[in-house]
């Protein structure tokens, strides 16, 4: 058995992320992952400017570094397609110059873009990293966690556990109790291209809102070198309520959409389907207690209506790290010392999640969901607002307002 103050379980985008900014302020890590690096998440793979952010603070380099990668491919916007194929464009940011501009997205495989920061925890000397190891049994005694593999070959203890191991986490059903249930939760299947038809050229993401995956979507997102990261996603209980086949109605779509099977017609498909869990921020969760604390899928913190969940996982990772600095410090591993890490979650991102909840049941309804983008095609105004919601709380609690689409209706 091996003893350490603090072990991560996890080296996803949030356990790496607690990682390095627990090195960064001097404090030492031991990260334990069942994978061997580098290795692929079932993704979208399109990040949002949440995780230049929080590259920015971990280091200055590494967000320039990751713009500057040959991996990714820079995008300036998203473009939503209603049920009636009707396309909305909405660029990230106003009035932007592509070449000299730096792009608030970017879209890069998981493969890629986990390994850049795996390779960063692995050449600092304050992070352990075990991989090909999965933790399986989970229990509490005096000294913190025994955290140890099915056949107990490996076991560790520490005085802290972070459950950083995404979506079906074990660790935090035994150790918080936290379940997600099927209307918190997401079925996701992805897949890639080559050779898609009419990818944009300025990276723009595309969202299509099809009437049998409301409130969820088929998405096209462009990457470099002519692939597309190509997929679907659906909320669980309604998939089970309609008796939805994912990948049945994936293929559809590809096969007999009017538009978006011209798209696919020569288009070679270079990896295999594959479904995953997201589980979605839609209430509020337990996040911590004594000698735990959950960060990212594991503390289901994915925004329910727009499905990105990288971002909110590397701020729960930095805001991690902040607490576990303070209980090393006071060599205290309790609630009452974690409880301010809930507090902060929901502080950083409580109101965009419970907004973006909110957008999600609005979007249920197809003919409001036809009504806005065909609204703002010729709204300026409009247009201008649903661009500023990637950045704004404030504006996604308009967007989430039915008195604004009262409003925009007589306008
Ligand atoms: C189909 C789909 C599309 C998505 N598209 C997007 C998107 O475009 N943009 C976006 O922002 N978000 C997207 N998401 C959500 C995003 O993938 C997650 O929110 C994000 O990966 C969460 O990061 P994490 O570090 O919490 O977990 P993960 O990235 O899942 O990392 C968890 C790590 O823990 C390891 N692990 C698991 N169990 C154990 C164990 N028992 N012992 C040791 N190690 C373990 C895993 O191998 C993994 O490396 C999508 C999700 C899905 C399913």
């Amino acid at each position: 058995m091996i003893q350490r103050d603090v072990c991560i379980v996890g080296a996803g985008p949030a356990g790496l992320t607690t990682a390095l900014f627990l090195a960064k302020n001097g404090i030492k890590s031991t990260v334990v992952e069942k994978a061997t690096f580098p290795r692929d998440k079932i993704c979208g793979d399109a990040f949002s400017g949440k995780v230049s952010w929080v590259l920015r603070k971990l280091d200055l380099d590494f967000e320039a570094e990751i713009h500057k990668e040959k991996f990714q491919l820079a995008s300036w916007g998203v473009k939503f397609f209603g049920t009636k194929n009707n396309e909305l464009k909405v660029p990230f940011k106003l009035n932007y110059d592509a070449q000299t501009d730096k792009a608030p997205g970017f879209i890069a495989s998981r493969l890629d873009f986990d390994n850049y920061l795996f390779e960063k925890a692995k050449a600092n000397d304050l992070i352990e990293i075990i991989e090909n190891t999965n933790l399986t049994n989970f229990a509490r005694n005096k000294n913190g966690v025994l955290a140890s593999t099915k056949d107990n070959s490996f076991q560790i203890e520490s005085k802290i556990i972070v459950g950083a191991n995404g979506a079906y986490s074990k660790l935090a059903k035994e150790l918080l109790g936290l379940e997600v249930k099927d209307d918190s939760n997401s079925l996701g299947l992805r897949t890639y291209y080559k050779n898609v038809k009419n990818l944009d050229q300025e990276g723009y993401i595309e969202l299509h809102f099809l009437e049998d995956l409301l409130p969820g979507y088929f998405w096209i997102f462009p990457m470099k070198n002519g692939m597309a990261n190509v997929g679907a996603g659906i909320r669980t209980d309604l998939m089970r309520k309609n008796k939805i086949n994912l990948k049945k109605a994936f293929q559809k779509i590809l096969d007999s959409h009017p538009e978006i099977s011209k798209r696919f017609e020569g288009a070679e498909l270079v990896d295999d389907i594959k479904l995953f869990g997201l589980p979605l921020g839609s209430q509020k969760r337990k996040l911590s207690s004594d000698n735990v604390i959950l960060l990212g899928d594991a503390a289901a913190l994915i925004d329910p209506f727009t499905g990105e969940g990288i971002g909110n996982a590397m701020i729960s990772g930095m805001l991690a790290a902040e607490n576990i600095e303070i209980c090393i410090k006071e060599n205290d591993f309790s609630e009452s010392k974690l409880i301010s890490y809930d507090e902060k979650i929901y502080k950083r991102l409580g109101k965009e999640l419970q907004l973006s909840k909110q957008m999600q049941e609005l979007s249920r309804f197809p003919w409001l969901f036809n009504f806005v983008v065909n609204k703002a095609r010729k709204n300026k105004e409009l247009q201008e607002v649903i661009s500023c919601m990637f950045e704004s709380v404030d504006v996604r609690k308009k967007l989430s307002n039915p008195m604004f689409y009262l409003r925009i209706l007589f306008s």
